[in-house]
């Protein structure tokens, strides 16, 4: 058997008629910027996220970017995040002009905390971007308060995160603004490059409205210096036949997570995920962790089991952030994460039989070091 980290192939190929129909009349009518397609995700969107207003974007990043513009965020201002999260966080706050203060995740539930981005704050920061990493919900209740307590703005990045809840509210909808992805793998995905904002505030989305559209009030009357950075009409079009799926996908994964818990609870050299008090993990990815993750990896590679690893080299020791100045060791919960941790294959159509064959496999490697 053969068990791939991602295949795309079950879901559209149950989608692929009803999307290329809805494509080919893109087509006739030449209806390829913004138009009904981007209007109609918006709008279920926001009702998803339980969010008043939703900006279709044309990726995660640029949403990022133009969450932290909307906001005011920019030269002089410090933004913390977490230390171990996609890069692609931090490459946002450095294009607002802002500095990125990093802080180390919770040893458990890998994600950002309260107290240490508390201590991460100065009198120059401005904002702090929980991420949801690998689909887990950051404690927000915790850092809401500490946010508010301090006067800073909270900007989500929940790129890993679509459809999570945190106290029975989905994430994505706590921050000022909110910021996703539907890159293809994602827990919803395009056909290609899309992402979005999500938000409460009118003020905010006016704005990330214009910086969009190449600041754009009304068709060449340009109000402020803008971007291009548009939904793409096809991919809104891919994503409204989607959309109503993914509740039930992140049931289906959670089921996935169970069966891996339920199967490898007895192996004592790996550590499975946990999940805090009130947040429903959708699991984006499974990730475990174990000392000897190079060598277990390398067994599941020979047994025809692809697994990944997020990510192997921590943000802060990547050469597109030596201009920074930041130290090997200086963030040792990360870079301990870096090393011991793997991602098994999770997606949507994974059969039984590949989860268990991927957790035998597991558990036959395990018996060699317990
Ligand atoms: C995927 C991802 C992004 C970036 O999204 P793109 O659409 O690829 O630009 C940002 N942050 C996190 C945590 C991600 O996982």
């Amino acid at each position: 058997m053969q068990v791939p980290f991602v295949s795309l192939r079950p879901v559209h190929d149950k989608l692929q008629k009803e999307i290329q129909l809805k494509l080919s009349a893109l087509i006739e009518k030449s209806d390829f910027i913004l138009g009904a397609e981007v209007d109609l995700f918006e709008k279920e969107y926001a009702q998803v996220s339980e969010t008043k207003y939703c900006i279709g974007i044309s990726n995660g990043l640029d949403a990022l970017k133009i969450s932290l513009k909307a906001a005011g965020i920019g030269k002089g201002d410090e933004v913390i995040v977490p230390a171990n999260t996609y890069i692609a966080s931090i490459f946002a706050i450095l294009d607002a002009g802002a500095t990125p203060v990093l802080a180390e995740p919770d040893k458990t539930t890998y994600n950002i905390t309260a107290e240490n981005i508390k201590s991460a704050i100065t009198p120059r920061t401005k904002a702090v971007m929980p991420v949801h990493l690998y689909g887990q919900p950051c404690d927000m209740d915790a850092i809401m308060e500490m946010a508010e307590q301090n006067k800073i703005l909270v900007i989500e990045d929940n790129a890993q995160a679509q459809g999570a809840e945190y106290k029975g509210r989905r994430t994505g909808s706590f921050g000022h603004m909110n910021a996703t992805s539907f890159y293809p793998s994602k827990n919803l995905g395009a056909m290609g490059d899309a992402g979005a904002i999500t938000t409460n505030s009118e003020t905010l989305d006016r704005s990330a409205r214009l910086l969009r559209n190449v600041g754009c009030g009304s068709k060449y009357h340009h109000e402020v210096v803008g971007y291009n950075a548009r939904m793409d009409t096809m991919q809104a079009g891919v994503l409204n036949s989607k959309l109503p799926y993914l509740n039930e996908w992140n049931k289906e994964r959670k089921e996935i997570a169970s069966r891996y818990i339920h199967n490898l609870k007895e192996c004592s050299s790996i550590i499975l995920p946990e999940a805090i008090d009130g947040a429903e993990h959708v699991y984006h990815l499974f990730v475990i962790r174990l000392r000897e993750r190079d060598a277990l990896q390398q067994y599941l590679t020979q047994n025809e089991i692809q697994t990944l690893i997020h990510y192997p080299v921590p943000c802060h020791l990547q050469p597109a952030l030596g201009h920074l100045g930041f130290k090997k060791g200086q963030f040792p919960v990360t870079e301990e994460l870096s090393q011991t941790c793997l991602s098994l294959p999770v997606f949507i159509g994974m059969t039984e039989s590949q989860i268990d064959f991927v957790s035998e496999n597991i558990i036959a490697f395990d018996k060699q070091y317990s």
